[in-house]
């Protein structure tokens, strides 16, 4: 969930219930909507609602389920328990999707999908979804503004990445100190993902430890998870290393992966899996330092 797009009109009006099926109905995206979750209540989120990376657990803000399953909404019309099923299902909508193979890879236009989803549960509950989303609003603004201290580290990150301002840039910063491990990431937006030459199943950056399940695995820069028949500006080949680390005008600036040349021991540049001779990386511009960091250090 994410409390940036939700009251604005076009969202209340314009996403339609066919682009949400166009999406959640494609190849394998009703599949993975179809795997069974757990529902996880013991963490700060600021986003309210999010998903771990591997898609078996939902996440709703601790103090928000407690306030929701206290009553505070209940102007909404809705109980508690309407409510979570809400947020829960938009939560399996919008990951479904960003990790299906269909058209849409990146938060924002799932988001905007889920949102739809969401709304049609409050329909059906027979409430109207502009008065729900009223009532709720403040409740999800003040996830926002409460100190994280117990994050879930395996959360996907993508509605602070794909969806950038100060205050989710400050959320990431918050989110990578805790350990956080998407946080550290970047954004598909960013990194130009998509379908094109090269594929991710044939590139080094590919981490199928973090997660992988036929077609979808991780990755150790973008954001989520990856699909096999996908790509970015950082694909590297995987059967050559050392290749493609001269003469990339596509590296990531120093400043959006807030490289330092004093180095974070024991996470030190010369000992990063993107760390090449004469002071390169091989994703992010030089000069780079033997003793320095970025965040997308990797071992
Ligand atoms: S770096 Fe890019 S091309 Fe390589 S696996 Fe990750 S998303 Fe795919
Ligand atoms: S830690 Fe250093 S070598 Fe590793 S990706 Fe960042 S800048 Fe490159």
């Amino acid at each position: 969930m994410s409390i940036g797009h939700r009251l604005e009109d076009w969202e209340l009006s314009e996403t339609s219930l066919y682009d949400l099926y166009h999406a959640l109905g494609a190849n394998d995206t009703p599949y993975l909507f179809g795997e069974p979750i757990q529902l996880d209540t013991d963490h700060d989120w600021p986003a309210a609602g999010g998903m771990s990376i591997d898609r078996r657990t939902v996440y709703i803000d601790r103090t928000l389920y407690q306030e929701v399953m206290d009553g505070a909404c209940r102007a909404s019309g809705l109980s508690g328990q309407q409510l979570v099923h809400a947020f829960i299902h938009h939560e399996r909508v919008e990951t479904a999707i960003v990790m299906g193979d269909n058209p849409i890879d990146q938060y924002v236009p799932a988001h905007r999908r889920a949102l739809a989803a969401e709304h049609e549960v409050y329909r059906i509950f027979g409430v109207d979804p502009v008065k729900v989303e009223k009532v709720i609003w403040p409740f999800l603004v003040a996830c926002y503004k409460r100190p994280i201290k117990k994050p879930p580290l395996d959360a996907w990150c993508g509605v602070y990445h794909d969806d950038p301002g100060a205050e989710e840039e400050r959320i990431l910063g918050e989110l990578i100190g805790h350990g956080v491990i998407d946080a550290r990431k970047r954004s598909k937006y960013e990194l130009s993902y998509g379908i094109r030459a090269h594929r991710c199943d044939g590139c080094r950056n590919a981490d199928r430890k973090l997660y992988h399940q036929g077609p979808v695995f991780g990755c150790i820069i973008a954001s989520g998870t990856v699909r096999e028949d996908r790509t970015c500006d950082l694909w590297l080949p995987a059967d050559e290393p050392g290749q493609g680390v001269e003469d990339r005008g596509d590296k990531l600036a120093q400043s959006t992966v807030d490289y330092t040349d004093r180095g974070h021991a024991p996470e030190l540049c010369k000992k990063c899996v993107h760390w090449a001779a004469e002071a390169t990386c091989e994703i992010v511009k030089g000069p780079i330092a033997a003793d320095g960091w970025c965040r997308l250090f990797h071992k």
